[in-house]
């Protein structure tokens, strides 16, 4: 460990193995206070699309962990998990994710630790790697357009409805 100029320590860098999740998955449980038993962490490589995903009805149910995904972005494992955990106990549909994420930040906030994302967006959906185009889709009439820089808005030029963003964020896991 060392100590940055700004005064904030940098900590050596996450080691992403199924030991060291196991033990930051029981931290989280603890601190959260979340009602969970049992899991068990599997690691999913190169193939595998997702950021991660869960299967809720296996004994004990199963996190799988993307590997690229991590190393891409290697802050976020922990929300990851906290996103993968409410699946455990609240089912595999999102909608008690807005509720969850609340009272994940109220604890988080009141230990200062600094975890759980303030915005729900990050917290409900992986990012995307897509990062470098500007994606926007026209839902009157279906046709995507890129842009290679950040647009603020865009008009459809089929259609001339006005289109929607939809670069940066995609499903964190399989909905149902
Ligand atoms: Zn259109
Ligand atoms: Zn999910």
């Amino acid at each position: 460990m060392k100590i940055l100029k700004h005064g904030r320590m940098s900590l050596s860098p996450f080691e992403f193995t199924v030991e060291n999740l196991t033990k930051v998955t029981n931290e989280l449980i603890e601190q959260f206070e979340l009602p969970i038993e049992d899991f068990k962490i599997v690691l999913r490589g190169r193939k595998y699309r997702r950021a991660a995903s869960v299967a809720i009805h296996a004994n004990p149910s199963t996190i799988y962990m993307s590997v690229p995904y991590h190393d891409r972005y290697p802050h976020d494992y922990k929300v990851t998990l906290l996103h993968e955990l409410g699946h455990i106990f609240l089912g595999l549909s999102h909608e008690e994710f807005y509720s969850y994420w609340q009272e994940l930040v109220e604890i988080d906030v009141e230990d200062g630790t600094n975890i759980v994302p303030r915005s729900f967006e990050e917290f409900r959906y992986a990012r995307s790697p897509v990062v470098l185009k500007d994606k926007w889709v026209c839902e009157a009439c279906n046709t995507v357009k890129y842009y290679k820089k950040r647009v603020h808005r865009s008009n459809c030029n089929v259609c001339g409805k006005s289109r929607q963003r939809v670069s940066g964020f995609k499903p964190m896991c399989v909905e149902v």
